[in-house]
C-alpha cells in the first residue's frame, strides 16, 4: 500500500517509521527545502516513552537531550530570586526527557534511510475515488496513493483542501510565543534563566552542546497578531517586554538580526472527526494541544506510532483503522488539551477582575519565584497524569506482516 504522508515533523517522521516496519510504503513531502530544525526544546512524557524504546532510539534521545540542570528565575530587574532544578522547572519527571526539537527529527529522520521524501515541495490538490487519492504537487508531477496522512502541523494544508479553513477547528488561547537563537554571551551551561508573572514570560537558555543560547517571550494578548508577519510581530514582542531590565533589552536587541525566528498563536485544533474516506490527519494537524500544554511532541509519537500499528493490525483496512484510531486516541487528546487550557486560563488571570484573580496577582507581587514554583509543581501533577493516560498495544507481531495491497480494493 503506498501512503503519502505530508510533513516531515516528528508526527510524520514516526508514523514514516513505522508504517515501512509492517510492510506498507510511505513517501513524505515536506514543504521545506531541508529538514526543519528551528524551534524550542520539547518534551517527551510518559507514555511516548514507549515510542522511542520500541522504535529503539530512546538512548539516543537520551545522549542527546537538553540535560538542563537549573533555572535562574529572576525579577525585572533580572536580579535572581529563586532557584529551581532543571527537571522540575520542566515538569520532568521518572524517565522523561527534553530534547531540541530539531534533534529528535533528525534522530528519526536517521532512522528511515530508505523512505522516499520529498522536500521543497506541497500538495496543490487532493481528489479521492473509490479506489485511490490522486495528488497533485505544485512542482512535482501527479502521482496516486492509497492512503494520504496530513501530519504538516498547526496550519495545515491537508486539513485545509480536505476539511476546510483552520478557522473552523482552530482555538486560539490568546497567547503567542516566539523563540530564536542568541549568542551564548552569558556563557550558559545548561542553564535558564527566566522572568515570568500573569501574562507575561521572557528568559534564555543554553543547552549541551548549543554553541548558541536561545532567547524566548511569551505574552497574553486580546488582539489577534498576523501569523505570518515578522516585522509586526517582532515590534509587538519589544514593545510588551521593553520594560524589562536585566539582560533583556539586549536579548530583545537580537531578534533583528537572528536568521530563525519562530513565532506563532498557542492554538489547539478541534475536530469532530480526523478522516475522511481515505485521508487522515495526526499530530498538530489533527489535534494540536498548544505549547501550553507541553505535550505537542508526546501526541505526536503516540499518535503516530497507533496510527501504524492500527493499519497493520486491520491489514490495510484503512476504514477499520481509522476507526480504532479515534476511539483509542480520543480520550487521550481530550485530557492533554485540557492541559493547554488550564495553563493559558492561569497565564491570562490578570485580565479577569475577579477575587482569585485578585489574589493570585497580590501572592506574585510578594513571593513570586516561590508561587512559580508552586504553580509549576501542581501542573507537573496533571500533565504527568495525562501523558500516561493510555497505555499503548504491543503490535510487534505485525512487524512481519508485509502489507503491499490495498484490501478495500477488489
Ligand atoms: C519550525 C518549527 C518550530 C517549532 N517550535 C516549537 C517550539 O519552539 N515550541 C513548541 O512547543 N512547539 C514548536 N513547534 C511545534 C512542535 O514541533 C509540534 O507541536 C510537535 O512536535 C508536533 O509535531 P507535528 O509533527 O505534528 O507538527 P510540526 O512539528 O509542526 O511539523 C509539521 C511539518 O510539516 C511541514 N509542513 C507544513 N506545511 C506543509 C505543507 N504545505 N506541505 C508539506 N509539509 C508542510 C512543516 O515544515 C513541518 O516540518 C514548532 C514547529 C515548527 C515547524
Amino acid at each position: 500500500m503506498k501512503i503519502l504522508i505530508s510533513g516531515a515533523g516528528t508526527a510524520g517522521l514516526t508514523v514514516a517509521y513505522w508504517l515501512k516496519q509492517y510492510g506498507f510504503t510511505p513517501t513524505i513531502v515536506e514543504s521545506a527545502p531541508t529538514l526543519r530544525t528551528g524551534g524550542y526544546k520539547i518534551d517527551v512524557r510518559g507514555e511516548a516513552l514507549q515510542v522511542l524504546h520500541r522504535a529503539g532510539i530512546y538512548d539516543a534521545v537520551v545522549t542527546a537531550s537538553t540535560d538542563m540542570q537549573e533555572a535562574l528565575l529572576v525579577d525585572k530587574h533580572g536580579k535572581v530570586i529563586h532557584k529551581m532544578r532543571g527537571d522540575a522547572f520542566g515538569h520532568r519527571q521518572g524517565n522523561d526527557q527534553e530534547i531540541m526539537r530539531g534533534t529528535l527529527n533528525q534522530i528519526l529522520l536517521d532512522q528511515i534511510p530508505e523512505i522516499e521524501i520529498i522536500f521543497g515541495d506541497s500538495i496543490q490538490s487532493i481528489s479521492q475515488t473509490n479506489d485511490a487519492i490522486e495528488v497533485e504537487f505544485q512542482k512535482n508531477s501527479p502521482r496516486t496513493f492509497d492512503l494520504l496522512i496530513g501530519s504538516d502541523g498547526l496550519h495545515s494544508n491537508v486539513r485545509r483542501l480536505v476539511f476546510g479553513d483552520e478557522q473552523k477547528f482552530s482555538h486560539e488561547l490568546g497567547i503567542y510565543l516566539c523563540v530564536y537563537s542568541v549568542p551564548n554571551y552569558l556563557n550558559l551551561d545548561r542553564t535558564e534563566i527566566n522572568y515570568t508573572e500573569l501574562g507575561r514570560t521572557a528568559g534564555v537558555w543554553s543547552s549541551r552542546s548549543d554553541k548558541n543560547a536561545k532567547a524566548y517571550f511569551a505574552f497574553s494578548s486580546s488582539t489577534h497578531i498576523e501569523p505570518r508577519d515578522t516585522v509586526i510581530q517582532q515590534q509587538v514582542v519589544k514593545n510588551i517586554f521593553g520594560t524589562l531590565g536585566g539582560e533583556f533589552p539586549k536579548l530583545l536587541n537580537f531578534m533583528a538580526e537572528t536568521n530563525d525566528f519562530y513565532f506563532d498563536s498557542a492554538s489547539q485544533i478541534h475536530m469532530n472527526s480526523w478522516s475522511s474516506n481515505r485521508v487522515i490527519l495526526l499530530g498538530d494537524a489533527a489535534y494540536c494541544a498548544s505549547p501550553m500544554s507541553g505535550q505537542g511532541t508526546s501526541l505526536a509519537l503516540v499518535g503516530a506510532y497507533i496510527l501504524a500499528g492500527e493499519l497493520a493490525l486491520a491489514k490495510g483496512n484503512y476504514q477499520i483503522a481509522f476507526n480504532q484510531f479515534e476511539k483509542l486516541m480520543r480520550p487521550y487528546i481530550t485530557l492533554n488539551q485540557e492541559l493547554g487550557m488550564k495553563a493559558a486560563k492561569l497565564f491570562r488571570s490578570k485580565e479577569k477582575s475577579n477575587p482569585l484573580s485578585w489574589l493570585i496577582e497580590k501572592l506574585m507581587n510578594l513571593l513570586p519565584g516561590r508561587l512559580v514554583e508552586f504553580f509549576i509543581n501542581r501542573a507537573t501533577k496533571r500533565i504527568n497524569r495525562a501523558a500516561n493516560s493510555i497505555v499503548l498495544k504491543d503490535y510487534s507481531l505485525l512487524l512481519t506482516h508485509v502489507c503491499t495491497k490495498d484490501p478495500t480494493k477488489s
